[in-house]
């Protein structure tokens, strides 16, 4: 009896891994689907300034607008474009979007002075040995500074070839562009290597955000996240604000951005367009839905 149920055990086992299979090979076929037929969107969430309240930067954000599915957040595909080898193209997809809205935006005068959309890219795009020369082909397309386009960049992403990547960062950053190492603290943060890498900007992951009001060890870590970047006189930015209790925290660190759903979620590309930006000479700045302290 024993054996018998050992065997149900493992047919159902293999059946299962049989579907998680056929699931994958599925998905993949939906993705090769999704880059062909441009089936991948835009959302763009603002970044405030946390002193003037006013905005600061915005940050791209991609989704799928699967046929069947709807919207499907980059947390069920990201992971995978990533294992297959697709992610590649998908952040080039991504990174000319993002120079399309900027041009469309510098054309009618609505493209702030001083102000970055930030793309994010993942490993193996940053590792890609043409890397540099696929930006610098893609701005000049575009007809864009390097100074409207920072990268998002993973602790994992820079330190898995280190030598590498900062020659790639500093050959940008002489053509304007910078760099933020995104969700900062969940990697292998280590302070040497973050003394010795190119980066202008710490984005605080939301994890540590959360509970930063209620858990006196959040309080402490974000605290001295926030003095290491003053050392090294990198930018700090905190993502997943959601409450006006983490904003005031947060607030008293003159300096900080935030990002999170106080303030705005990831909006519409034209959304965004029309609640933040105007087409003028002097750029309207100020958002009206932005809490004063
Ligand atoms: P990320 O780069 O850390 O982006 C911030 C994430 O936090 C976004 O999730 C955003 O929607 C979410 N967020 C913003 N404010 C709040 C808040 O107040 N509360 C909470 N709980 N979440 C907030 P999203 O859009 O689901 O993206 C997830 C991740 O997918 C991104 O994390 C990024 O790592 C990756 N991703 C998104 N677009 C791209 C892309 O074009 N290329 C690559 N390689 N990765 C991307
Ligand atoms: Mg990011
Ligand atoms: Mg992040
Ligand atoms: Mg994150």
């Amino acid at each position: 009896k024993a054996k018998q149920s050992g065997r149900n055990c493992c047919q159902i086992f293999e059946e299962s891994m049989a579907t998680e299979a056929n699931n994958l090979v599925q998905l993949e076929s939906e993705l090769r689907t999704a880059i062909q037929s441009q089936q991948f969107v835009l959302r763009v969430q603002p970044i405030i300034d946390g002193q003037s309240g006013k905005l600061a930067a915005a940050e791209a954000l991609i989704r799928w607008n699967h046929p069947e599915r709807g919207m499907v957040s980059p947390l069920e595909f990201i992971g995978f474009l990533e294992s297959s080898g697709m992610i590649r193209e998908v952040d080039q997809l991504v990174f000319v979007e993002v120079c399309q809205y900027i041009h469309a935006l510098r054309s009618t005068g609505e493209m702030p002075e001083e102000f970055r959309f930030s793309v994010n890219l993942s490993a193996s795009t940053l590792h890609r040995s043409d890397f540099v020369q696929r930006v610098e082909s893609t701005l000049a397309q575009y007809n864009l500074p390097g100074t409207c386009i920072e990268f998002e960049i993973t602790e994992g992403a820079a330190l898995q070839r280190l030598d590498e990547v900062i020659q790639k960062l500093k050959v940008l950053q002489l053509q304007g562009l910078t760099f933020a190492l995104d969700d900062f603290g969940t990697g292998y943060s280590s302070l040497s290597y973050l003394k010795r890498l190119p980066i202008n900007k710490i984005k605080i992951d939301k994890s540590f955000i959360k509970d930063l009001i209620f858990d006196p060890q959040d309080e402490a870590l974000v605290a001295s996240v926030i003095a290491i970047a003053d050392t090294l006189n990198l930018r700090v930015v905190a993502e997943g604000v959601e409450s006006e209790d983490q904003a005031a925290w947060l607030n008293c660190y003159s300096d900080i951005w935030y990002q999170g759903y106080l303030f705005d979620r990831p909006l519409h590309p034209e959304a965004f367009r029309e609640k933040y930006l105007q087409p003028q000479q002097t750029p309207r700045l100020v958002t009206d839905n932005v809490l004063k302290y």
